[in-house]
């Protein structure tokens, strides 16, 4: 991103504008100089139950009481009835990988990682859940069993993950 920037701050003065050749396609790029730093500040109200879980490696989801639907990630509505009366439920952390997909363009805040891919397994208990896979992605396939493990990511903080179950 740096050589990239030089690139185009020379060729803005011998150009006159901020261009680079892409190195894959050779095609000519426009190199925006102004940064964009980005934070994400997402409201958590009402899921503190959720991370508390986390904490203990429970995945929680969140039950309506009028209809027993399941959401996860937990909503604190349900939107089929209207009404917040919701509870907790732990699920089992056990269930099938459905599908895959492994990222290899990242976007800038996973920049610094490896490509990594993305899973989406639906749980015995019945929701989905998409999370990234910790296993080698090659080796899995739709239908295999999977769990769910909570870990720390490279950031420090807790999260949940896809782990393919041997055998
Ligand atoms: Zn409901």
């Amino acid at each position: 991103m740096e050589d990239l920037k030089k690139a185009a701050e020379t060729n803005i003065k011998e150009y006159g504008f901020p261009v680079t050749i892409d190195e894959k396609s050779g095609a000519l790029q426009w190199v925006d100089m102004r940064e964009l730093n980005v934070r994400y500040i997402i409201s958590i109200e009402n899921l503190q139950e959720f991370y508390e879980g986390l904490r203990e490696e429970k995945l929680l989801a969140t039950k309506c009481r009028k209809c027993n639907e399941l959401y996860f990630p937990p909503q604190k509505d349900c939107p089929k009835c209207m009404i917040s009366e919701m509870e907790w439920v732990e699920l089992k952390k056990d269930g099938v990988l459905e599908t895959l997909t492994v990222i290899f363009v990242r976007p800038p805040s996973f920049s610094n990682y490896e490509p990594y891919a993305v899973a989406i397994a639906r749980l015995d208990d019945g929701v989905r859940v998409t999370a990234w896979l910790n296993g080698d992605p090659e080796k899995v396939k739709p239908g295999d069993r999977i769990k769910i493990e909570v870990s720390r990511r490279k950031e420090g903080y807790l999260m949940y993950e896809i782990v393919p179950v041997e055998g």
